[in-house]
């Protein structure tokens, strides 16, 4: 009988993903109580309308990745009504805020989450169906002073705290503002005129963008739209006085704290809530991520609370991709591994010492990083040591210093080989250039999806642990076997490689 899957885009976590999940989870509510921060939990699912409202009926999320379904009523009084997985988590926050009568306390709410999140997007790699989000909304009455460039900076500087607790390596904050809801607008109708004569020359999708909402052809990637693009109004010229000195404002407070940022005046991010300052922090390309290189992006939403019938109440938030935030940790985990030592070489007696000593200098001038054990080390400790430190490990024994021949053991090949010591210089190298001196290796599931033998839509997580497992040769004649077929019988299946082999 055939076998039950989860379903395409969602996932499991077993017990050897969830201690990460879990150590990042603690991390950020360690940082988030240093700032404040109470947690709240929402509903899974929510009326409809609460997302058409705030998210915006004409956004991809709205229009077409939610979950929506006719829930019947069960009784008389329990009437039927349209509801939703919830796709994000802010709407639902602003949504609680207003049913439990928070603002009255006049004080600023600081309040995050951490839970699934779901839109029927294509899965690839960091895009799921189902996928995790840790969020934070800082939200008030105006006089709460929710409305100021303070909070924004505070919100920001947590953000730099939180992914450098984590170690994350590399990543960049991109900043810009959109001013008001009328500075929006007025933005939005220039770029609608400035669209209407040259969007013929872009995608299908940017040119219905271009009269639905225009302001999300600026988040388009489409390589064939970027001349037009790049040529459209900027924001930064319909913003008026007050957004502007706000936004000089977040940039002086991020200067003090010493969180560096870069302004992106295309970052517009398309959910119809936001106003003025909207940020995104991505990774480096190589972190894990493929093309989904942005691990969270958040901004100010300072009518939000109105459009959902509640108070005036000015705020701001984020959502961490948590799925991204996990697979970027991973990907520079094992390149941080990558960078051990060329070789660490263990002396088998007190009396190997000088030797060893003599040999780790011919490496050390040779180019090569390099450790040295101690002669008193058992070796088992010279192994836990080794293995910790480098890459290789060099047996500096009685017989190795008589014969002149060594033994060099490679902990990720598990291989151990005979060098002549004349020769150990020019054979780590080589075997260095082979491991991580070269260009990262590009995974199976790239190459494979690079020559069209499996889609990059379909691809998923669990694909991707299985393909991983082919050697490059087997992969070369998945590859072969592709163009074979295609060019034979117009042959385009897109698991063609899972079936064939697995
Ligand atoms: P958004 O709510 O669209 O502003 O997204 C905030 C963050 O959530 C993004 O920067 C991503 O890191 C993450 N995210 C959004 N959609 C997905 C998805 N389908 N799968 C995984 N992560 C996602």
């Amino acid at each position: 009988m055939a076998i039950i899957k989860a379903v395409r885009g969602t996932r499991d976590l077993l017990p050897r993903d969830t201690t990460l999940w879990n150590h990042v989870e603690a991390t950020a509510r360690s940082v988030f109580a240093r700032y404040g921060f109470g947690e709240i939990r929402t509903p899974l699912f929510e009326a409809t309308e609460l997302f058409a409202r705030s998210v915006g009926e004409e956004t991809d999320i709205v229009s077409k990745e939610m979950y929506t379904w006719e829930d019947r009523g069960r009784a008389e009084s329990d009437r039927g009504q349209s509801l939703t997985l919830r796709p994000e988590n802010t709407a639902g926050v602003v949504r609680a805020y207003i049913e439990h009568g928070m603002a009255e306390s006049g004080m600023l709410e600081k309040l995050f989450y951490i839970g699934p999140q779901f839109r029927r997007e294509r899965p690839q790699r960091g895009r799921y169906r189902q996928f995790w989000q840790i969020g934070a909304e800082v939200l008030g009455p105006p006089w709460s002073g929710s409305d100021s460039a303070l909070r924004d900076a505070e919100v920001l500087e947590m953000l730099a705290t939180l992914l450098d607790e984590l170690g994350v390596k590399g990543w960049r904050l991109a900043l810009n503002s959109v001013g008001s809801a009328e500075d929006r607008q007025r933005y939005s109708a220039a770029l609608r005129e400035a669209l209407a004569p040259v969007k013929h020359l872009m995608c299908e999708d940017n040119q219905r963008r271009a009269e639905t909402n225009p302001l999300r052809v600026l988040d388009s990637k489409d390589p064939n739209d970027q001349k037009v693009i790049d040529d459209l109004p900027k924001i930064a010229d319909f913003l008026d006085e007050d957004s502007r000195t706000h936004f000089e404002q977040v940039k002086a407070a991020l200067e003090a704290c010493g969180v560096p940022y870069t302004v992106d005046p295309r970052l517009v991010r398309g959910l119809d809530y936001y106003t003025r300052t909207t940020f995104e922090f991505t990774v480096p390309d190589g972190s894990g991520l493929g093309t989904q290189n942005a691990l969270l992006g958040g901004g100010r939403y300072d009518g939000l609370s109105e459009m959902l019938g509640g108070p005036r109440a000015p705020g701001i938030g984020f959502a961490i991709g948590e799925d991204r935030l996990i697979l970027t940790l991973q990907a520079q985990a094992e390149e941080r591994e990558q960078k051990k030592l060329d070789a660490f070489i263990a002396p088998m007696g007190v009396a190997q010492n000088p030797g060893a000593l003599k040999l780790a200098q011919d490496l050390r001038r040779g180019g090569l990083t390099v450790e040295v054990g101690d002669g008193n080390f058992r070796l088992k400790k010279s192994f836990e040591a080794a293995d910790k430190l480098a890459r290789r490990m060099v047996i500096f024994g009685e017989d190795e210093a008589s014969s002149g021949v060594l033994t060099v053991k490679d902990f990720a090949k598990g291989e151990q080989t005979k060098v002549p010591q004349a020769e150990l210089v020019a054979a780590l190298k080589l075997q260095s250039q082979e491991g991580s001196d070269q260009p990262p290796k590009r995974s199976n599931l790239d190459l494979l999806i690079e020559a069209g033998v499996i889609s990059s839509d379909y691809s998923t997580e669990q694909d991707s642990k299985v393909l991983e497992k082919l050697s490059s040769t087997e992969v070369e004649s998945l590859i072969r076997i592709h163009n074979t077929l295609k060019t034979e019988k117009n042959f385009s299946d897109r698991r063609l490689g899972l079936e064939i082999n697995l």
